[in-house]
């Protein structure tokens, strides 16, 4: 019988840094670390060395393997301003833990992200004269904006240091077990006892681990698997969102100033008639749009930005969250069925269409995309009609929102930007958990993504670290 003082589910940023801390501050531990892909020297996504997308299986190395989402993350890493008494980025592990002692969890995060070899330049810092102009003149427009200072990683460097990091699991006495899938709970008088697995690989290879405690990281790629598990094992959940919208290419001239001054300007309205928030979110300068598939085969469309390599464009999400009211409460379905219906206009890619042809009202034909004077990053995307695969209230909110930022940065509303589809940030039904992250299950943890608590890279690994103080206490070896 193979039994362990913890079993993480997901190697992405909240279970590396859960496991890292952990065997820092209980060094004899019997640790588990389970993930469904591959190591990350073994992630190799077709698309980033020139090809198409060809749905990798069993799963999409974009989003699965060592490292998670984070593998090929831009890697921005969002700090807090220090005059802010709020933390405004990446999650609400604030809400659980207060302001003060998040921040002081960031500070120690980074600390260990810098010693794994993180840039030490932070960017957003250095000019708060231009930052306050765009500020102010954003709040003449009914635009929030908000600025805190970043570390760029680069997608290149963020294999590199998560690579010394699963090293330095491996050195610290960590069972990592990839390409295995964790299938179910073992749950019994409403206490975990351990997981089920079976291989991804191996057809015939199915195996049970014992654990005194188990912690969920298995970030937005698992939230389906996570809201069946809330089914099965009452695990307690509420009704939780979904983010839809698009990824927006302009060229980086419009962004100069901006991309300069901030690297990544986080853009927040509330345009009329709905009133709904729309934000912008991970912005790329001089970036690259990229294909990600999720479950059941769907595609969706991401950002990144290299270190070294560089684009003539840049681009960020425009993204509404969706909120449901009785009757309907399933917004990952609904999620689902837009990004279906936009891969199915796109013959199942990702599907791009120029601001202009939105305006006046028709799809964009390949031979228009060939010759606007913004070349898509994304060359597989399939030229069309953006505006049918999105409801009237999202496409409604993107446009109007675009329209009210291009009073800030003169240009966001160029008729040959390009909107890309579908983007959709799917999370689970919310996990509830109180402030050591435990859920109704006992001895059963959420962290990250995947259970809501978490939208970013920082707050996902800050959330592990939290995890790991708290069990290290509790764990008596
Ligand atoms: C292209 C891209 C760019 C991004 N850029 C940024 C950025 O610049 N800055 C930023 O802050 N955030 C960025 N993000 C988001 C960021 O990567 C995530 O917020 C972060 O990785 C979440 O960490 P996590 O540990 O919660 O989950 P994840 O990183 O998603 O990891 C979850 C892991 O769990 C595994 N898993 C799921 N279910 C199972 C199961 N049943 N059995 C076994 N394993 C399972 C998956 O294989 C995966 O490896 C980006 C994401 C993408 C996709």
């Amino acid at each position: 019988m193979k039994r362990y003082d913890l079993i993480v589910v997901g190697a992405g940023p909240s279970g590396i840094f859960l496991c890292y801390e952990f065997m820092k501050r209980k060094p004899d531990s019997k640790v588990l670390l389970i993930d469904q892909g591959r190591r990350v020297e073994k992630r190799v996504c077709p698309v980033s060395s020139g090809g198409k997308c060809v749905k990798c299986k069993p799963f999409c190395h974009i989003t699965n393997g060592f490292s998670g989402a984070g593998a090929f993350s831009d890697g921005k890493l969002s700090l807090y301003d220090h005059e802010d008494e709020e933390i405004r980025v990446g999650g609400s592990v604030q809400e659980y833990l207060g302001v003060e002692y998040t921040k002081e969890l960031i500070d120690y995060t980074d600390g260990i992200y810098l010693d794994f070899g993180a840039d030490t330049r932070l960017e957003g810092v250095s000019d708060t004269e231009t930052i306050n102009a765009y500020k102010e003149r954003a709040r003449k427009y009914g635009v929030d904006l908000i600025s805190i200072p970043i570390r760029h990683l680069g997608t290149e460097k963020s294999h590199e240091l998560y690579k010394a990091m699963q090293d330095e699991l491996e050195r610290l006495g960590v069972d990592i077990l990839m390409e295995t899938v964790v299938e179910d709970l073992m749950v019994k008088d409403g206490v975990v006892t351990g997981v089920y697995v079976h291989s991804a690989v191996i057809d015939t290879f199915k195996e049970t681990y014992y654990g005194d405690k188990v912690a969920i990281a298995v970030g937005r790629k698992g939230a389906k698997w996570l809201s069946e598990m809330c089914a099965k094992h009452s695990i307690k959940n509420r009704s939780g969102v979904v983010d839809i919208g698009i990824r927006y290419e302009l060229p980086d001239h419009i962004m100069a100033e901006v991309n300069k001054a901030m690297y990544e300007a986080k853009f927040v309205a509330r345009p009329k008639p709905y009133e709904d928030k729309v934000r912008t979110f991970c912005q790329n300068p001089s970036g690259f749009v990229s294909a990600e598939v999720y479950d059941g085969g769907l595609i969706l469309v991401n950002g990144h930005s290299y270190k070294e390599k560089k684009s003539n464009n840049t681009n960020l999400a425009i993204l509404c969250s969706h909120h449901f009211s009785y009757p309907f409460d399933q917004p990952l379905l609904y999620g689902r069925n837009i990004a279906k219906n936009s891969n199915l206009l796109a013959n199942g890619q990702v599907l791009v269409q120029r601001l202009g042809d939105i305006l006046s009202g028709h799809r964009t034909h390949e031979y228009w995309l060939n010759k606007n004077s913004v070349v898509p990053t994304l060359q597989t995307a399939v030229a069309g009609d953006v505006t049918q695969a999105l409801g009237y209230r999202t496409m409604t909110n993107i446009l109007e929102f675009i329209r009210m930022v291009d009073n800030v940065v003169p240009g966001f509303a160029s008729s040959d930007n390009l909107l890309y589809s579908p983007e959709i940030k799917f999370y689970s039904n919310e996990i509830i958990i109180d402030s050591n992250f435990e859920t109704s299950v006992k001895g059963l943890y959420s962290i990250g993504d995947g259970g809501g608590l978490t939208r970013g890279l920082m707050q996902a690994s800050i959330s592990g670290v939290h995890l790991a103080r708290v069990l290290a206490k509790d764990i008596a070896l």
